[in-house]
């Protein structure tokens, strides 16, 4: 038997799940007769244990799953809950089609990189979301109300929860708390990105899930913007200077490591293309 998955109190009626398992973090909102959850990680079988423990724990079903965006850390976890209501922006079943995440070289990589072992990757089922929405779909139970809004920004399909009845604001992607954020997808949008954190500023918000990283509030969402803006100013810069994408200087604001390195170059070449474009 593995060790079950710790739910995290976030606010009166919403939980976190942040276990290495999962890869990326899942949360869930309790409503009255069902539970809506936000992501459930990458591996399959903590899928199942996230499940678990929410429906154990609660004594109702998790009738909808929010998938926040097309990345593998976040759908490749999907099988235990296909029987529930997936939904997700509609731009998602072109980025899932388009992603080299699922081709038969990138399962071999994953297989051999993962620190877990690699065995449960045979789990893994190609899962396009049966319910797409474009702008903003809200979820009702009896007198509760939770939002799911399209914002774009990490990548073209990315999705935010806000329960403004406890103030709590699920990120997804769009925050990396603690930690340099990766901006480096093919369909990443750094001023739509900018925009949903400034957004997020003028509104009510208590407490933050980020996707990565652990529970957090307004804060971080400052600092995240800090990083994207002058991350910005330091690509213009390096574009006026005629320099090349790898010579634009990284904020100082996350630690750049030798895990992050990947991350940071992906992030310096989307950005230089991105602002190379809107220049021109
Ligand atoms: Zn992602």
């Amino acid at each position: 038997m593995s060790d079950p998955i710790h739910l995290q109190q976030v606010s009166k009626s919403t939980v976190a799940a942040i276990d290495p398992r999962l890869a990326s973090n899942a949360a869930a909102i309790i409503l009255d007769d069902f539970i809506v959850a936000v992501d459930a990680g990458m591996r399959p079988f903590a899928a199942r244990l996230f499940r678990a423990a929410l429906e154990d724990t609660y004594h109702r079903p998790v009738k909808y799953l929010c998938v926040t965006h097309y990345h593998h850390d976040h759908t490749f976890s999907l099988k235990p809950f296909k029987d529930v209501t997936l939904f997700a922006s509609s731009q998602i079943v072109e980025n899932l089609k388009n992603s080299p995440d699922w081709s038969p070289e990138a399962f071999e990589r994953w297989k051999n990189d993962d620190p877990l072992g690699g065995d449960w990757l045979d789990e893994v089922e190609f899962i396009i979301p049966m319910l797409l929405f474009y702008q903003r779909m809200d979820i009702i139970n009896q007198d509760k109300t939770v939002e799911f809004h399209l914002s774009g920004g990490h990548t073209s399909c990315s999705v935010y929860g806000y329960y403004p009845d406890e103030q709590v604001l699920f990120a997804a992607d769009l925050l990396f708390a603690g930690k340099f954020p990766f901006a480096g997808d093919g369909t990443n949008d750094p001023e739509r990105w900018i925009s949903t954190l400034k957004t997020w500023l003028k509104m009510d918000i208590a407490k933050v899930v980020p996707g990565h990283g652990p529970v957090t509030d307004l804060d971080e969402v400052r600092k995240q913007l800090e990083f994207l803006e002058t991350m910005k100013h330091n690509t213009f810069e390096a574009i006026k200077a005629g320099k090349d994408f790898s010579e634009i200087d990284l904020p100082s604001v996350y630690p750049v490591g030798e895990k992050e390195k990947w991350f940071a170059e992906k992030t310096q070449k989307r950005f230089y293309e991105y602002y190379l474009k809107i220049q021109s």
